[in-house]
């Protein structure tokens, strides 16, 4: 080699070395003590690396003076290789720093945020991004313990591409606050985010994403969110609550969340292109508008079939000179070539009542596309709507216009573009969305770096375990069991001389016949925090059962549960829960939520206490214990407590359940024990919807309804009730139209 290119090689190996750094990441810090010395010593254009490894109680706090081209950045030497687990958190202050690649899992923030913009109330991050970071079910284990993920402060702040999944204890998924003056007009953008599954928390409070607070609500915020994913976020009522001005919503995609896009508070909202998936999924909402100048333009929303709050699109009453964190009137508002198509409701005055009496005005809805063949009843107007003016829309045949102008109706035939968006086929038609914009997609939003899993409780999913007749076979099976196993129950008799404490799903099921199972605590399964039971073709007797009272068959956690359960039983039999007053088949405990609880073709016989004891809630502030409850072709004989007693209080207006159906079911003697304090056989307080049909009560104690919150559906119909009050309400009188009894 000549001499000369021995000098070009050697500089051409120099220059890739210092491209590439080759092997030794710039800053790598090994421990805090590290990292510490080199956030104190960060000069702009400097990287600190943290280790990859398990960072335990880390408490990064990350200041530093970086400048828009020399960034101060904090990053990870592996992307997936470096998690921050128990009490870890991160604090940011400063100019022009970067965060990426974090993970947080195992454990839960011990400060009020996982991720804060800021290390102190004063001292606030400015130009600053956090990117690509994961938080993964880092929960407080106290359910109504409140903490945000993320929280935003100072200006101009970016967060996007993160992956923020599995919020299970009350607050916020990520706020936006504008509590100093340094936060406010903050120009944020949020965007190119996962958020995956939020769970229904069963209160107030469980917001994906809020911005401001009704405090400083006519305070602008700037804020820009775009392109994220919003999967499943069925928290609460407020998928989003926007509370501040000026601030935009475009190109993000909503599939399956229970919940709206809501202008809770604030003026000027720009909601534009997002596209709203229902897929029919219960209660998926799409946009609700309260307050001025909102402008609603080209959103798709398909499939969604929330009610009231909770509809495709909710135009809201408001309250005469409303106090600030109360219902401002609709004014000055807009919703213009949106598509609602397969949706079920558009409510129009929602909330209407004698303090919600301010009807929307000078407001247009114009050139929206409302299509859904199978409803005739797709509007539902509260209040008068002559202040808004109906231009250009149109509606599928069936539909009638619900005002004399504005309406016409076509035929259309749809087609799915590429995206999934259905199209009419005919150009001639101007309403609805006038153009597919780029959106989110699982694709474009979060890390490609970290696994998404599914986080739904599920049954049946693992294998199936025989399980031998005798003492405790069934307790060793469980144990030995792993997520959404089958335990198969060969016929005979079973005596558990242990409680089942039940940490994951679980079937157990008979093989052949119907297996008999007797026990000596004082309850048979404990479903604790990620436990959910599933029994099919069982006979459960209390025989052996100690002589005292307060026994169960189930019970959950007696702590809080962050993780939501259920119960599913069928083609079951229960029977001699005696040996002493107040035997339930299930107690629960303060600070658990059901999903669901399913009863199916089971018998209830000779029972002291109750079935479904489901008011552990008893503050009376929107929180309650159960969203589903479904009770389908049993029959209840002599039972001494209620055989569903289900309780929500309080006028919150947050959450949509609890829920009811209960059908074809039969009630002999049920309710009449002195202890029962509800005096019912089913006693329903500030339930939402209740389905009641075909059921017939003999000799039982009334049904007790007692309805508050909100608009509550109560059908109850095909109903005997043979020596026993048919139904009373909390005025001691009921009238057959106001309970919908047809
Ligand atoms: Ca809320």
């Amino acid at each position: 080699m000549k001499k000369q290119h021995i000098i070009i090689a050697f500089f051409a190996v120099g220059f890739l070395f210092l491209l590439c750094g080759c092997n030794r990441p710039k800053g790598l810090v090994k421990n805090m003590d590290e990292f510490n010395q080199a956030v104190q010593a960060a000069r702009p254009g400097d990287i600190i690396t943290l280790a990859n490894g398990v960072w335990t109680n880390a408490e990064l706090v990350f200041t530093g003076k970086g400048t828009a081209e020399k960034p101060i950045t904090l990053t990870v030497q592996e992307k997936g290789k470096v998690t921050l687990e128990g009490q870890s958190f991160l604090q940011m202050a400063g100019e022009h720093v970067i965060v990426e690649g974090l993970v947080f899992k195992n454990g839960y923030t011990p400060v009020s945020e996982v991720i804060a913009f800021r290390k102190s109330k004063e001292e606030l991050c400015n130009n600053c991004r956090v990117t690509e970071c994961v938080v993964d079910n880092y929960n407080n284990p106290e359910r109504f313990e409140s903490d945000y993920w993320v929280g935003m402060y100072g200006k101009n702040n970016r967060f996007d591409h993160n992956y923020l999944v599995g919020k299970r204890n009350v607050g916020v998924t990520l706020a936006v606050r504008l509590d100093t003056e340094a936060s406010r007009e903050n120009n944020h953008r949020i965007d190119h985010n996962y958020f995956g599954d939020r769970p229904i928390l069963g209160s107030n409070r469980g917001e994906t994403i809020r911005i401001g607070t009704s405090h400083y609500s006519l305070t602008n915020s700037n804020t820009i969110v775009e392109y994220n994913y919003f999967d499943r976020c069925n928290g609460e009522h407020e998928i989003i609550s926007n509370k501040s001005c000026r601030n935009t919503f475009r190109y993000n995609t909503f599939f399956e969340c229970q919940g709206t896009l809501t202008m809770r508070h604030g003026n000027e909202t720009l909601v534009e292109s997002n596209y709203f998936f229902g897929n029919r999924k219960p209660n998926t909402g799409g946009i609700r508008i309260i307050n001025e100048k909102q402008k609603v333009i080209n959103n798709y929303c398909e499939g969604l079939t929330g009610y009231r709050f909770r509809g495709a699109l909710v135009i809201m009453n408001g309250v005469p000179n409303s106090p600030i964190n109360r219902y401002f009137q609709v004014t000055d508002s807009e919703a213009s070539n949106n598509a609602f198509i397969d949706c079920d409701y558009i409510q129009l005055c929602a909330g209407s009542d004698a303090e919600r009496s301010a009807v929307p005005v000078n407001t247009v809805v114009r050139n929206n596309l409302f299509y859904n063949e199978k409803k005739a009843d797709l509007f539902t107007v509260y209040d008068d709507i002559s202040g808004i003016s109906f231009q250009g829309n149109v509606l599928s045949p069936n539909l009638a216009p619900i005002s004399k102008t504005g309406f016409t109706q076509a035929k259309l035939a749809f087609s799915r573009d590429p995206n999934g968006i259905l199209l009419p086929g005919d150009n001639s038609v101007k309403a609805g969305i006038t153009e597919v914009k780029p959106h989110a997609t699982p694709e474009n939003t979060g890390v490609r770096w970290y696994p998404r899993n599914d986080q739904e409780v599920r049954f049946q999913t693992g294998k199936t375990i025989a399980v031998a007749p005798g003492t405790n076979t069934l307790f060793e099976a469980v144990k030995n069991s792993g997520s959404g196993d089958i335990l198969e129950l060969a016929e005979g008799d079973y005596l558990l001389t242990k409680a089942i404490d039940v940490y994951h799903p679980i079937t157990v099921r008979a093989k052949a016949g119907k297996p008999t199972i007797r026990y000596e605590k004082n309850s048979l399964f404990n479903i604790e925090n990620g436990g959910a039971l599933a029994l099919d073709n069982l006979k459960i007797d209390g025989a052996e059962c100690p002589d005292y009272s307060g026994n169960a068959v189930i019970r959950t956690s007696r702590y809080s549960m962050n993780r939501n359960y259920k119960l599913f039983i069928e083609n079951c039999d229960f029977t001699g829960l005696d040996v002493n007053h107040s035997f339930n088949v299930l107690r629960i405990y303060k600070n658990t939520f059901a999903d669901s609880v399913v009863l199916r073709h089971s018998t209830f016989s000779n029972i002291s206490g109750a079935i479904l004891q489901l008011d552990a809630e008893t503050d009376d502030i929107g929180i309650y214990s159960a969203e589903n409850v479904v009770i389908d072709n049993c029959q209840f004989a002599d039972i001494g407590g209620t055989a569903l007693h289900l309780h929500r209080g309080g006028n919150d207006e947050s959450t949509f359940g609890p829920m009811l159906q209960l059908n074809n079911s039969r009630f002999q003697n049920v309710g009449g024990d002195k202890r029962n304090k509800a005096a019912a056989s089913v006693s329903l307080h500030g339930v939402q919807v209740a389905r009641i049909t075909g059921c017939d009560f003999t000799d039982c104690q009334p049904l007790k309804l007692h309805l508050v919150v909100g608009d509550p559906i109560t059908k109850i119909k095909e109903s005997r009730f043979n020596n026993t009050a048919k139904v009373v309400t909390q005025d001691g009188s009921y009238k057959d139209a106001d309970l919908n009894f047809n």
